[in-house]
Order: C-alpha cells, then structure tokens, then sequence
C-alpha cells in the first residue's frame, strides 16, 4: 500500500523557501553537532526531516549483511558547499544529491559529500547513499554496547545508542536530529522483518518478502530497530487505542507466554502516571542471546533471553525491567536528550518510574535489594558522594564511555535528583511536572535547562540553583524534608558503607 508511506517529492514541495540572502558564501557543515561527550557525533548544517531506508537481506543466513539505500531528506541551515554524514559500516556504492551524482570520501566515521552545487541556506534537498554494506557481528555480553548490529541464533537486530547507529546506516547519528522513517526489508520468503513503527505493507513474490514499516513521529537514530530472521511476532490487538506487538525467538515461546502480555498492565499503568502513549504501537523484542542489556528502541523494546530465564532474577526482575523500558518511550523516545550530557533525564526517570512499579507491586526488593522506595532513596543519598567521584556529576558524566555514560550514577543519581526535586515542590507539583515536560516536549527535543525552567514554571519557585546544584554539583546537597539523612565520605570507599549501601553498590558493579 504504497501511499501510505511519505512521499519525499510531496515534503520538498512543502519545505520552506530559502531565508538567506544569496550573498551568503557556501561553506562546509561541520563534522560534529556539537556534543561534549562526542565530538564528532551528528553533523552541523542540516536538519534531517526524513529518513527512507531499502535494506535488501540477499540470503536467510544470520550473519547475513544488508545491502542498503538510505534517502534522505533535509533542510540546510547554512548555505553548504560540502556536508558529512556519520558512518562507521563496509562500503558505499554511490551517493547522489537532489538526484545528481555526488563525490564523496570517508574520513574516520564521516562520509563527506560534496554536491555538484552548493546548498542555500534555508532550502529542502534529498540525499541518497546507495548501495552501501554494512554486517552484523556477534555480541560479546562483557562489552557493554559492544555490537550496535549483532547476531543471534534466530537472525540478527540491532541496538545502536548511544553512538552506534551509523555502523548500519549513514545518517545524523545524535538525538538532537530526530526524523521520521520508513524502513523497507526486501528478504527471503519465509524471513520475518520488523522494525520501528508500524507495518504498513507485506507482499511476497520471486520467492522474497518485501515489508515496510512507518515510524511518522519523529525518532533518534540510536533509537532504530532493524530485527531480521526466525522471529514469532504475536499481535495483542489494539489496547487503548495503541497497537501492540511482539517479536521474539520461537525457542522462548513458552517461557515468555504468561510474561510479555504484562506489558498491557504496565502501559495503563504509566498512562495513569504522566499522560497518553505517544507513538502508534507499542511491543517487545526478545532475542535468544546474551547481551547484558535491554534497551528502549522505539515502539518496539529490545530484551536478551536471560531477563526472563532467570539468569537475572525472578519477576521483580523482569517485570520492573519491562516497565523502564516502556517509560523510556515517553522519557528518552519521544522526549529525546538535546545533549548525551542530559541522559539522565532518560535514565533517572525511567528508574523513577521502575522503582515506582516495583515498590507499589512489592517487587522492589527483588530488583534494588531494599523492599522500601524512601528507604531505597536514602540508601542511594548515602552513597552519592562516592558515585560522584568516580563517575561525575548527574548531568557531566566523566566520558563517553558506557560504563560512565550509563553509570549508576546517570540511573540512580539521577532518579536521586527527582526524589529531592520532589521532596521540594511538594507530589501534586511533581506529578503536574512530569505530565507538562512529556506533554510540551512530545516528540521533541529537550535539554537540562529546559526542564529546571519546566520544573520552576510549573512549581512557581525559582530552582535554577537548587536543580544546578543537585544535577552538576561535586558534593552532594542536603536533602529537603530529611535532615537526618547522611552522605558517606567519598574517600572512604564502599569498604566502610553499611550493609544495604554495600548491596547496592555490588548491584552497581554487575
Ligand atoms: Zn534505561
């Protein structure tokens, strides 16, 4: 059904007029967007409206490499005599701009394209990678975020934040250029694909299968998901108004049969808590592997086998686990960082939101190792000091590595920041807080200072020092409303901490 998908002539013909003077001079767009942790991340002087991917899977084979064509439609915000685009994969067959051939050169993980003529400011153009290659390696689950395109035994799939995306796809790999996208499959018969969004069309002839899929809000490319192979999908039918799908390995049919349909539940649950489901459809992917992570791929989560096999834990495992993945859809997805500096925004609400669940269904114990949520909280307080020496502010981790980058600290500190916001402005505050930053920033973009002028707007207090303070302060404020509460030292080291703090930490470290 083809005209369901977005048809990149129509939108140049509804983008803009040039809103720059002729006069100005063409220069290059730079090789980063501008993000401390990742200089070179993203691209200046475009903004990507759309993104069109072909992906052709030649065999059934896991190991099997896409053979893609990405089209790509973008307005330029300076006037551009040459522009990069992010990509780390194995070759690129041609590249075209505004449908004229185009010379292009990979330097590092940019591909520096230089259009036949410069690009006005303020203009619409469409770019397109054609046959570009790109393989999926096998996962190491003792690398953390080792393999953003990874296979399984069922086929293979895809996790590419923070800064990985462009290993399968040319793009403009940072969150701060959100787009929407179709992704066409073209594989062999009897090949399951599904990817972000929702399945627009499914034909098969020649013996292959051809699938598209429409993700028509706007998603950062860390947030794509390309799952090809022997998956099961399983429609729930529409909840609410959303459409709900899974796809998982058929070897985990049973052991997930009385697990995933909890994602009902638990979409009600977060609808009650700060608003309306943003996207279309909503599901998990569960893959027959060891990753050591699930992560929040837009509209379609993605977990590893051993969350529900037990490996892990038992229910108050998995089942808190599926609730922040689910929150990320609103905190992370359809509210993106502008920055990664501002991950903890996606990190700290989604374990708020976990740990909410989990501490109203009694299974906090089970996934924190203290049954309580304030006392949770206090415990976290306690060790904050030494989560900030080792791993950096809430809101400036000390690098881009994952394992500062996805610290504790980014998770619980960062939860630990909307305890305190909390105990501030009182709960009803909060809560109108929390709808108002999903509502105002749907499908948008937002950055720290956004939400400490939200949270002063909405609280009627100034929290610009109190929020700075607790988001980017070496030492750890007190906390409102519990004078008793203490910090550890942070030289003393996890050696001298009292039993509960000496269990999260070992949690930390896993
Ligand atoms: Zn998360």
């Amino acid at each position: 059904m083809r005209g369901f998908f977005i048809c990149l002539a129509a939108l140049m013909a509804l983008a803009l007029p040039a809103s720059a003077s002729a006069s100005q001079r063409p220069s290059p767009g730079s090789a980063g967007i501008g993000d401390r942790l990742f200089p070179t991340l993203g691209n200046g002087g475009y903004d990507v409206q759309h993104y069109d991917l072909d992906l052709r899977y030649a065999t059934a084979s896991p190991a099997q490499g896409i053979d893609g064509t990405v089209t790509i439609l973008a307005r330029a915000t300076q006037s551009l005599s040459r522009f990069d685009l992010d990509f780390a994969g194995d070759s690129v067959g041609s590249v075209s701009v505004n449908g004229r051939a185009a010379t292009f050169a990979r330097d590092g993980e940019e591909l520096v394209i230089t259009p036949r003529a410069p690009l006005p400011d303020g203009r619409a153009f469409v770019v397109q990678v054609s046959h570009y290659t790109a393989h999926p390696r096998e996962p190491d689950p003792n690398v953390l975020l080792s393999t953003a395109f990874f296979t399984t035994p069922d086929g293979s799939a895809t996790a590419g934040q923070p800064d990985s995306t462009h290993v399968f796809l040319p793009s403009n790999d940072h969150p701060r250029d959100k787009a929407s996208f179709t992704i066409r499959f073209d594989v062999p018969a009897g090949t399951t694909a599904i990817a972000n969004g929702v399945k627009v069309s499914q034909t098969t002839s020649g013996g292959r299968t051809r699938y598209a899929f429409l993700q028509r809000q706007p998603m950062a490319t860390e947030l794509l998901q390309l799952a090809v192979g022997r998956y099961d999908t399983i429609s729930r039918g529409v909840h609410d108004g959303i459409i709900v799908r899974d796809a998982i390995a058929p070897s985990l049919a049973t052991l997930l049969s009385d697990k995933l349909p909890t994602e009902l539940t638990h979409l009600d649950w977060m609808k009650d808590h700060v608003g309306d489901y943003p996207f279309d459809a909503y599901g998990s992917l569960v893959v027959d592997a060891t990753l050591g992570f699930a992560l929040e791929t837009q509209t379609l989560s993605l977990f590893d086998k051993p969350w529900f096999d037990g490996t892990y834990g038992g229910r108050g495992i998995w089942e808190p686990t599926m609730v922040h993945e689910l929150s990320h859809m609103w905190f992370g997805d359809s509210v993106a960082p502008y920055s990664w500096d501002d991950v903890w925004l996606n990190e700290g609400h989604a374990t708020w939101y976990e740990w909410s669940w989990a501490a109203e269904h009694g299974e906090l114990g089970e996934d924190i190792g203290i049954p309580g949520f304030d006392d949770t909280m206090r415990a976290v307080y306690n060790i904050s000091d030494l989560l900030r020496a080792e791993d950096g502010p809430v809101g400036r981790p000390l690098s881009g590595e994952a394992s500062q980058l996805f610290s504790v600290q980014v998770y619980w500190g960062g939860a630990l920041v909307l305890y305190a916001l909390r105990q501030q402005i009182g709960d009803a505050a909060f809560q109108r807080l929390e709808r108002a930053w999903v509502s105002r920033h749907r499908d948008g973009v937002a950055s720290t200072q956004d939400f400490i002028a939200l949270a002063s707007k909405v609280s009627g207090q100034d929290l610009t020092a109190f929020l700075n303070d607790w988001v980017y302060g070496t030492k750890t404020p007190p906390m409102p409303g519990h004078p008793d509460w203490t910090v550890a030292p942070a030289g003393a080291g996890a050696r001298t901490l009292a039993a509960p703090q000496q269990a999260l930490l070992a949690r930390a470290k896993r």
